[in-house]
């Protein structure tokens, strides 16, 4: 064991720089082999799409909880669809594909595993833009990457003074590289200013969502979240932290509009996403949100949303695809 965090018990080959094996064009091969050429990355992103997936490993278990997969890659396809890929694979051969690696890898530790599709050598402004679905390139990576659920994490956050792209510009309910570029620009200048991250409003000056993460906030006891019509991306912990919201916590949650000021008075501010898990805000624009700490109700969903994605709760194991871990350590 190269640690002993009872969610890190990554094999010692699993826990280095570079994971020995990724997955590219429906092979396992080694990592040093999956090399392109230099010439092919000058348009590669521009039409590129991908998934981050997080997978919690569950100790009493010996299992690797691959959380929402089936949902990871149904969107995947459909980021493939809106930027006129092909999709060489389907959800289920993409499924093994990426349970093998984790078994090749016998990932024993929270991981994020990355499928990333790309045009096929590269590709260039005139192949990005010629008719009917274009063929790709296909890589699955897994990385060690812990969970920070339960740490109790408060982030400062400022209103950026960028505006989050909208559907007819590029549209962000899609995991499409190139729309990381406003993401990017929006965190960049958060950071310069003191802050840990950024709440970009959409074209109309309503808030749309952080750089990688939607956003809720409790506002007299309602979740309030920006709709899928507000230049967000179609969030799966979103969806997700919504059900739990409702059916475990008996909140009420509303999908709407919301304006800036409003994130300045409400009770509680929380990010979700894959990589951002449930987020607290502290703070926004220095104004202080509830007592600056993880709200309550933030509390709950936490606790709530760690149970599930370690596969703890059995009414949820549907979103859940257990890697076969424990079959690889029984021989
Ligand atoms: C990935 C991402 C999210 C969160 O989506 P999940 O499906 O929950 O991982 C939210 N916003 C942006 C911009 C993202 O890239």
């Amino acid at each position: 064991m190269a640690t002993t965090d009872k969610h890190q018990t990554f094999s010692p080959d699993f826990d280095k720089a570079v994971p020995s094996h990724l997955w590219w064009n429906g092979q396992i091969v080694p990592w040093e082999s999956a090399t392109v050429h230099l010439s092919s990355t000058f348009w590669s992103g521009v039409t590129a799409i991908f998934e981050g997936i997080m997978s919690y490993w569950n100790e009493d278990d010996g299992e690797l909880y691959i959380w929402q997969l089936d949902a990871h890659l149904r969107r995947l396809l459909r980021s493939q669809k809106l930027m006129r890929q092909a999709s060489p694979y389907s959800v289920a051969e993409l499924t093994e594909a990426v349970c093998e690696l984790a078994r090749t890898l016998e990932v024993r530790g929270d991981s994020y595993i990355f499928p990333y599709c790309y045009p096929q050598g590269g590709g260039n402004f005139e192949s990005s833009t010629g008719p009917g679905p274009q063929p790709v390139d296909i890589s699955i990576t897994v990385r060690p990457n812990p969970s920070h659920l339960g740490k109790g994490w408060v982030r400062t956050a400022c209103v950026s003074s960028y505006t989050r792209i909208s559907d007819n510009v590029m549209p962000p309910r899609v995991k499409n590289i190139a729309n990381y570029r406003n993401s990017n620009l929006a965190m960049a200048e958060a950071k310069f200013d003191g802050y840990d991250t950024a709440l970009i409003l959409n074209a109309a000056g309503k808030v749309a969502e952080g750089p990688g993460a939607c956003l809720m906030l409790l506002r007299d006891g309602v979740l309030v979240t920006p709709s899928g019509t507000e230049s967000i991306l179609e969030s799966i912990s979103r969806s997700a932290a919504i059900e739990l919201a409702r059916r475990e916590l008996g909140l009420e949650v509303v999908e709407r509009p919301v304006d800036r000021t409003e994130l300045y008075i409400a009770d509680e501010i929380f990010m979700v996403g894959t990589a951002a898990e449930i987020l607290t805000i502290g703070s926004v624009d220095h104004y202080t949100i509830g007592d600056g700490a993880m709200g309550p109700v933030t509390r709950e969903l936490e606790q709530l949303f760690h149970d599930v994605v370690r596969g703890k709760r059995s009414e949820y194991a549907h979103w859940s695809t257990p890697a076969g871990i424990r079959a690889v350590a029984r021989g």
